[in-house]
């Protein structure tokens, strides 16, 4: 087998083994089809049965209403930073952001292009280091819907449940650093998008489910590759989609529902932070950066207050096989992204050369 190391990465990510083994093997040859799965049409029986198999497993894993569109799109969580205000703000009116990091103030400056944005909160002040609490969050009077980041991946912060939009405004969440990581009730959102590269596949796919009588809501005449109208009525097939990527994301998603499903991948998931979070709180020399209450069980962030003495520990790890812990610059020290596939194995070889380099460094 090749040398695979642990890797921390926060995206693109570590993937599930059995996905990339079965994704070589039809490289060459999807099946016994003879043309691989690069090399098949996106209109092809082989692809149209792929994309459908991906669709109807997540309607499955994540219980999906009926109402709503699974979309495939491309351009990444960035892309819909813009394509959903261009939808969805009207000329004039205003759009509500929690803003709990770098991806939502990127996301919010993007929608200032086509209409107004309040601020609902923010912890940029104390660095992002928290999720502000419902009651420090203010509805603007009549917002076109409330977008937030469920999680953020520079700063190690998670919303433990969805904010709840006042009105008749509709909820759109940025999910993606914890897409799929536990349970989620779709029917709370209007709009759900997350970029496939942390916990579904590999980059160049980005997964939207909206719910479809938003299309009535559409604010403005935009391009038909902008228009989530296009995606809904042509099945993700308007034009070439990623193909390999959906099929990467298809085997994602079989992964996980042989795993036991969201539940099951949240225990998991859980357990894996929880382990990490308390030897960081009893240790001496590593601290967690977020606050308590809204640590994130998908990247988790320390410091050990001394510039040097992280860039010390992140080579000591690197060459112990721990790979790409060195944190964002904008919090520094190191960040473990522990996404779904990431496995619990490297989370005691993680603690295990904390442990050691205490020893020596505290
Ligand atoms: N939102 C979040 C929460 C992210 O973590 C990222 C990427 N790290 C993005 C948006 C941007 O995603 P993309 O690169 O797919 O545009």
């Amino acid at each position: 087998a090749p040398l695979r190391h642990y890797n921390f990465s926060a995206g693109p990510a570590v993937l599930p083994e059995s996905v990339l083994e079965e994704a070589g093997r039809n490289l060459m040859s999807l099946g016994d089809t003879g043309v691989g799965i690069m090399e098949h049409s996106h209109r092809g029986k082989p692809f149209v049965a792929i994309i459908e198999r991906a669709e109807a497993l997540i309607r499955k894993i994540a219980n999906v209403p009926d109402g709503y569109s699974v979309l495939f799109l491309q351009g990444g969580a960035s892309l819909q930073f813009a394509m959903c205000p261009m939808n969805f703000l009207p000329d004039g009116g205003t759009a509500d952001y929690l803003m709990t990091g770098s991806w939502s103030k990127k996301a919010g400056k993007e929608a200032k292009l086509f209409g107004k944005v309040h601020t609902a909160c923010s912890s940029e002040a104390t660095n992002f280091d928290r999720i502000p609490s419902p009651a420090e969050t203010t509805y603007s009077d009549d917002p076109a819907y409330v977008h937030f980041t469920s999680n953020n991946t520079i700063f190690g912060t998670q919303f433990p449940t969805e904010p709840t939009p006042p009105g008749d405004a509709f909820l759109v969440c940025d999910a993606s650093s914890d897409i799929f990581s536990r349970p989620v009730d779709v029917s709370k959102y209007g709009l759900l998008y997350a970029g496939a590269q942390k916990n579904l596949g590999p980059s160049g796919v980005t997964l939207a489910i909206l719910r479809n009588d938003l299309l009535e809501r559409k604010c403005r005449e935009v391009p038909a590759m902008l228009d989530y109208k296009t995606y809904v009525e042509g099945q993700s097939l308007y034009n070439t989609p990623p193909t390999f990527g959906i099929y990467v994301l298809m085997l994602v998603l079989e992964w996980i529902e042989k795993e036991g499903g969201l539940s099951a991948i949240g225990e998991r998931n859980e357990a894996k932070a929880t382990k990490l979070y308390d030897y960081l709180d009893s240790s001496k020399l590593f601290k967690p950066t977020a606050a308590k209450g809204s640590r994130s069980l998908m990247n988790v962030c320390f410091v050990t207050g001394n510039e040097e003495t992280d860039a010390a520990f992140i080579k000591y790890a690197d060459e112990r096989g721990l790979k790409t812990l060195k944190g964002h610059r904008s919090v520094g020290g190191m960040r473990a992204s522990l996404y779904n596939a990431f496995p619990p194995a490297g989370v005691d070889k993680l603690i295990e050369a904390m442990q050691e380099f205490e020893s020596t460094h505290a």
